[in-house]
């Protein structure tokens, strides 16, 4: 068992670092706003900190999940950043979804500090978090990663190491543009189905055994059928992460023709308030 701090206590990593405390680590958590970190020590075993840096101090490990690029470096090297205090040799995790370029970033600052940073972006959502299967993509040194799994198995279905430094930010773009395509075809599909008088549920039940089939599919239907959107995955999240996509296609010469148009009509969903909404509300726009 090992002494870890956990950095951004968000529908995320409040159960993530949950599951960290119940293998039984010795867990150090930090939230930028205090309450949640005193409502984690109220239900976990476990510690808070004021700050990243007090978290950080004599941990093995410092895992974080924070919003993106600038909230990173914020937590790691910014006033009062983790970085300042990690001892020698000491593992950063990163299961924030930022960009590759942030990560190369801190990991060459890290390492000139005689740091590890892993960047391990996840998917699987809040029921993923909340309930331990997450899927883990991860990149960094083959031995640091080795290091890390163990303590990362406390949440994790799969965990694996795609390759260098930024990979696995790289994979989970991946994973974002292949959500963004489908998540439109689904909605289309469910909206049609309600217009042409079908019942959903019912034409659900078949398509979802045959081709047509996806996570998305059998854990969102119901409540996209409902227009019930108030949990899981916001729609400010999902730009943010099309974004970092859309401009690394930019950068790699790749072409998102589809994701480029989806990230649009998320926009139309944001215009519509929806902001936090989870990313199955694109349906909305065709209601
Ligand atoms: P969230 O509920 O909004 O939580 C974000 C957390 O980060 C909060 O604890 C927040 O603190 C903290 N934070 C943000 N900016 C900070 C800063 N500058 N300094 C210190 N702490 C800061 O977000 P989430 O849904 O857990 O998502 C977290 C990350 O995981 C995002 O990158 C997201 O894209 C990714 N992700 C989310 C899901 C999902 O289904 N939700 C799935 C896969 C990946 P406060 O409490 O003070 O606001």
């Amino acid at each position: 068992m090992a002494k870890v701090a956990f950095l951004g206590l968000g529908v995320m990593g409040f159960p993530m670092a949950g599951h960290l405390a119940a293998k039984g680590n010795d867990v150090t958590v930090y939230n930028r706003t205090p309450a949640k970190a005193e409502a984690w020590v109220a239900r976990h075993k476990g510690t808070f900190a004021a700050t990243p840096a007090k978290a950080a101090k004599g941990a093995e490990f410092v895992m974080a999940c924070v919003g993106n690029d600038d909230d990173l470096r914020q937590v790691c090297t910014g006033p009062d950043g983790a970085f300042s205090t990690m001892s020698p040799g000491a593992v950063f995790v990163d299961h924030t979804t930022v960009s590759a370029t942030i990560t190369r970033k801190l990991a060459g600052q890290a390492a000139a500090a005689g740091l590890v940073f892993i960047d391990a972006p996840v998917s699987g959502g809040q029921a993923g978090a909340e309930n331990g299967p997450l899927s883990i993509m991860c990149g960094g040194d083959p031995a640091d990663y080795a290091r890390a799994e163990p303590v990362m198995a406390a949440y994790a279905r799969i965990c694996r190491l795609i390759g260098s430094s930024g990979a696995g930010q790289l994979a989970k773009m991946m994973n974002q543009i292949c959500i963004a395509g489908l998540m439109q075809g689904l909605s289309e599909a469910l909206a049609f189905g309600q217009k042409a008088g079908l019942d959903g549920e019912k034409v659900v039940e078949v398509i979802s055994q045959g081709a047509a089939g996806s996570w998305q599919m059998a854990n969102r239907h119901k409540t996209m059928l409902k227009d019930e959107f108030e949990f899981g995955f916001a729609v400010d999240w999902m730009r943010k992460d099309l974004g970092i996509c859309l401009d690394t296609a930019d950068d790699i010469g790749a072409r998102l023709p589809v994701t480029a148009l989806v990230d649009q009509f998320y926009k139309d969903v944001q215009l519509m308030g929806g902001g936090r909404n989870d990313t199955s509300s694109l349906i909305r726009r065709l209601k």
